[in-house]
């Protein structure tokens, strides 16, 4: 099989049978039919169509052309740049506000898989788990999502589960035997949880003890797994919320109830030396963020067009703060392009002769995107004004006031109609339900911008070391 056509990919996603709960109803029947999901998973498609398309063949398959781009392990510099051109051309066709893109998961089991022999430390099964997982998301085109972070009923260190031992809240092992593991609790959210084929579940950083130390891929489906899915963002009218009708993913918290697991499905278990030099050793960490940076470049690009086009439409370009404003997103877009061209230049081969880009321009980008999306939202919503609470509907369109409007709506160079559409776009980005999710979807989904800048911080001890030093020598020569 090894790559699908997006019907494929689609009959494939009706045939699973997830146990979803979304706003206090369990989903029945085809989730590819479901209004909430039934978007998504079309943009999805489109991307699987996409690969098989000669126009983009050569960028979006494996340079073998057995896959897709997103399972092929970097093994080059040039293997890098043309993972760069495969997920930007993807991120374009979905405007750069698909988190889960197919190929954000799947470049972690690719990466990990080449890395097997990091799993493999703690016994040569758990390498050949890793690669087994590999094998057969290639063999039938996976899509997975994933999830690590542990609910709790408070965030006091060490407490997720409070003083329950019979009730764990947080996903951990409560028995394990020949076959495999049992897995009880839940995890935090997974975007588009319950409509990939299957979910990988890591270790949560905020590990209590080994219990909740594991590994693993399971199938959505699989018995005992539960998604309750927040209430959907989607809308039906293209006009009205062009983003909300099209892109909205769901995120759902996971539930395990006395899950099973078997053994050839975990590929670490209870190390918290592996777990500890997981993100770091087998590259993972800076994959996940060249593919984030990589999205983020096309969304900064489309946001850039989308100030410019509110510029032009409602003729404000004379101002010099507007001038200052859209200057901004174009500050912030070479930034980012600068972030990952020096990750890009700086790769080297790690110990598993993966190709990897310079993890600390990375960093840098996540923490810089974490805090200037706001600001970038925040550009719109000032260029946008007023315009986007007036801005009228589809329906008063096709109703007797449409006359109206186009003497009242329109603008110097723009029909009514044309006006109303760039302003909803805009308006969808900024201030709508589906427009705040991704607010806070860039500010979290990579982790708490708070621990994220502290990270970078302690990552950053050699070099700062290096510039205090040369601080000293220069105070030095001043006595
Ligand atoms: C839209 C969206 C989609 C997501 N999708 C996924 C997904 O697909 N898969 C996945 O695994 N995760 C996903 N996440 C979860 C994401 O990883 C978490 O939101 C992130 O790690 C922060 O954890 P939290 O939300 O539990 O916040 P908390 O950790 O509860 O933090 C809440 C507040 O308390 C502060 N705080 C708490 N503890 C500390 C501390 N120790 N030190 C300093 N400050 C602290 C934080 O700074 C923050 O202000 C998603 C999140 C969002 C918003």
């Amino acid at each position: 099989m090894a790559m699908v056509t997006g019907a494929e990919y689609l009959k494939r996603i009706a045939q699973l049978e997830s146990t979803i709960w979304i706003d206090g109803e369990f989903v029945k029947g085809k989730s590819t039919e479901h209004p909430a999901f039934k978007a998504v998973l079309e943009a999805k498609a489109s991307l699987y169509d996409m690969v098989l398309d000669d126009d983009y063949a050569d960028i979006l398959q494996a340079s073998d052309k057995n896959a897709n781009f997103s399972f092929e392990i970097p093994r080059t510099k040039a293997d890098l740049t043309k993972r760069r051109k495969a997920t930007q051309l993807w991120a374009q066709s979905t405007l750069g506000v698909l988190g889960r893109s197919p190929e954000y998961v799947n470049t972690m089991i690719a990466i990990m898989a080449g890395a097997k022999d990091f799993f493999a430390e703690d016994g040569k099964e758990y390498g050949e788990s890793i690669q087994s997982i590999y094998e057969r998301a290639v063999k039938n085109d996976y899509t997975f999502t994933h999830t690590f972070v542990n609910p709790s009923i408070s965030r006091k260190p060490f407490y997720p589960d409070g003083e329950s031992v019979e009730q764990p809240v947080a996903a951990k092992i409560i028995e394990e035997n020949e076959k495999g593991v049992v897995i009880d609790g839940a995890r935090l959210l997974a975007t588009q949880g319950g409509i990939t084929d299957e979910l990988l579940v890591l270790p949560s950083a905020a590990f209590v003890d080994s219990d909740y130390l594991f590994g693993c891929t399971v199938p959505s489906d699989t018995e005992g797994l539960l998604f309750l899915s927040r209430p959907s963002f989607g809308k039906e009218t293209q006009f009205d919320y062009p983003l909300s009708a099209t892109l909205e993913e769901g995120d759902a918290v996971v539930v395990f109830d006395h899950v099973f697991v078997p053994w050839e499905r975990v590929f670490m278990y209870r190390n918290e030396w592996l777990m500890s030099q997981l993100f770091a050793r087998t590259g993972i960490e800076a994959f996940l963020l060249y593919q984030a940076a990589n999205r983020q470049i096309v969304k900064t690009e489309w946001l850039l067009g989308v100030a410019q086009a509110l510029v032009d439409t409602l003729n404000i370009g004379q101002h010099t703060h507007v001038q200052g404003k859209v200057s901004e997103v174009i500050v912030a877009l070479e930034a980012m392009r600068g972030f990952v061209y020096s990750a890009e230049t700086q790769a080297q081969a790690n110990e598993y002769e993966i190709m990897v880009p310079k993890l600390e321009p990375l960093k840098a980008s996540a923490c810089y995107f974490q805090m200037t999306y706001a600001r970038l939202i925040e550009i719109i919503q000032l260029l946008g004004a007023s315009h986007f609470i007036s801005a009228p509907s589809k329906k008063d369109f096709a109703s007797p006031i449409a006359g109206r409007l186009e003497r009242f709506m329109r603008g110097e160079y723009t029909s009514a109609k044309e006006k109303t559409k760039l302003l909803r776009l805009a308006r969808d980005l900024s201030i709508s339900e589906f427009g705040s999710r991704q607010m806070l979807y860039e500010r979290y989904f990579f982790g708490d911008p708070v621990r994220v800048a502290s990270g970078l911080y302690h990552f950053a001890d050699c070099q700062k070391q290096k510039y205090v030093e040369w601080v000293q020598t220069f105070l030095k020569k001043m006595d």
